[in-house]
């Protein structure tokens, strides 16, 4: 690994660290640790959660603007697919092995979206594989669905490299071939899974723990914001949320719900 992967990776840890305190509620930290672990009364906004405020907003922003191009209608997932070809429209295309278009039902009821291709998903080419993705898996399965009958996709078709935050200028250039699929797709329900993937989608900066549990508007398509499943595996104790979300989801699809076995 040389060292622009190792920087890469430091700063992907960090930022792991910090979506995970956002993802169970904190909102910032204190700027002048004192002895001993601060409280949650203790805690105080700090420049990084700043930081991660603007750049939230801005990405929403240029989800947005991205929203606002006029799109195409009728189109299938293979002529978006086709659209896009070996895409390079932003700078992650030059980095990527594969890019990560989507799987499953072309014409699922239910769609599933997360952030950006991991290291797994870059070299196999399919959204959610590895760990986090056999979890997803379960609880698709749970829910009463195959994986294939639903559609899973990122918001950001092509890893960042070291798995880093996209920058805005990524998400815009991207958002416009997301919405596409959902407009091809058109999914009674959507559920973006964690941080980014709602934020993203939702045009907004709240933090996951404070957008989960209700439904929001995405162009007309009930969406459902939870955990990301690389968040539950790293607190398990987070499952019942999210089961509590998928129950919701359930409902609205008329699918009856059993007691969750975890
Ligand atoms: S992330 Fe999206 S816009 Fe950027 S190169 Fe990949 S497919 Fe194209």
């Amino acid at each position: 690994m040389g060292p622009d992967d190792s920087y890469f990776e430091t700063i992907a840890s960090l930022r792991r660290y910090l979506e995970e305190l956002k993802e169970s509620g904190v909102d910032g930290l204190p700027l002048l640790p004192e002895a001993g672990v601060p409280g949650p009364d203790s805690v105080a906004p700090s420049p990084l959660s700043g930081t991660g405020a603007a750049d939230s907003l801005s990405m929403a922003e240029a989800a947005g603007s991205a929203a606002a191009v006029p799109l195409p209608g009728g189109e299938t997932l293979g002529e978006i697919r086709s659209d896009l070809g070996e895409c390079r429209r932003c700078a992650l295309g030059a980095g990527r092995t594969t890019l990560v278009f989507g799987v499953g039902n072309p014409k699922a009821r239910l769609l599933f979206v997360g952030e950006a291709p991991g290291r797994e998903e870059d070299l196999r080419g399919e959204p959610f594989v590895g760990e986090a993705g056999q979890l997803l898996t379960r609880i698709i399965k749970a829910m009463g669905f195959a994986r294939e009958e639903v559609y899973i996709c990122n918001v950001l078709k092509c890893r960042p490299p070291g798995n880093r935050n996209p920058l805005p200028e990524e998400v815009e250039a991207c958002s416009t071939f997301m919405l596409r699929q959902v407009r091809a797709i058109a999914p009674e329900a959507i559920v973006a899974l964690g941080t980014f993937a709602a934020q993203a989608l939702l045009g907004t900066k709240e933090p996951i723990s404070k957008l989960r549990g209700v439904f929001h508007d995405y162009h007309g398509i009930p969406l459902m914001p939870t955990f990301h499943p690389a968040f539950l595996l790293r607190n398990p104790e987070r499952k019942r949320e999210v089961w509590e979300d998928m129950k919701q989801v359930m409902g609205r699809l008329g699918i009856a719900t059993t007691p969750h076995k975890g």
